[in-house]
């Protein structure tokens, strides 16, 4: 298989051969797609509460993906497996453990420099966990929504909302 030499995919190796190709990309499609579920869910909510924002801000640092101009405030929408959450949606792959771990950590430290960016250039960050919104310890939407639109419309810089299996949140 080819890997991607370009973009956000770049290095990034294919899962072990546990499933068929087809799963395979399915599954890929959902973890890592630009219009991830959780997200798109957000964004709807957000919409419907007559928030207004732009999508992966290509001038931002990390291309957040949902910037909210108005507030100067973006949001990361960030899946609990790619970025290492400690959360009961991670869990490290049972082989090749070492290359799975070395690859999260690089996101993650990847993740704490580009939110240090956005703090940099005046904006405000708020992280969304994947598991917020899936998952059996989930806050659900609704109440996810509700703490999304308390941070934009409060004072705090920084902030991250996690479902309730995560050790902080
Ligand atoms: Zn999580």
């Amino acid at each position: 298989m080819k890997l991607p030499t370009r973009g956000r995919n770049a290095g990034r190796k294919p899962l072990p051969d546990i499933m068929s190709a087809q799963q395979r990309s399915h599954l890929m499609s959902k973890i890592r797609g630009k219009n991830t579920k959780p997200e798109l869910v957000l964004r709807k909510a957000l919409h419907r509460r007559g928030y207004r924002y732009r999508l992966h801000h290509a001038t931002l640092p990390g291309k957040p993906d949902i910037v909210l101009p108005r507030f100067r405030a973006v949001i990361f929408v960030s899946g609990c497996f790619w970025h290492g959450h400690d959360c009961e949606l991670f869990r490290l792959p049972a082989t090749r453990r070492e290359f799975w771990q070395k690859k999260i950590e690089g996101n993650r430290k990847r993740d704490d420099i580009v939110r240090d960016g956005i703090l940099a250039l005046g904006w405000r960050h708020l992280t969304v966990w994947e598991c917020a919104i899936r998952g059996k310890h989930a806050l659900g939407v609704d109440e996810t929504i509700r703490r999304v639109c308390v941070w934009l419309d409060g004072r705090r810089r920084t902030a991250l909302i996690a479902g309730r299996s995560a050790a902080c949140h």
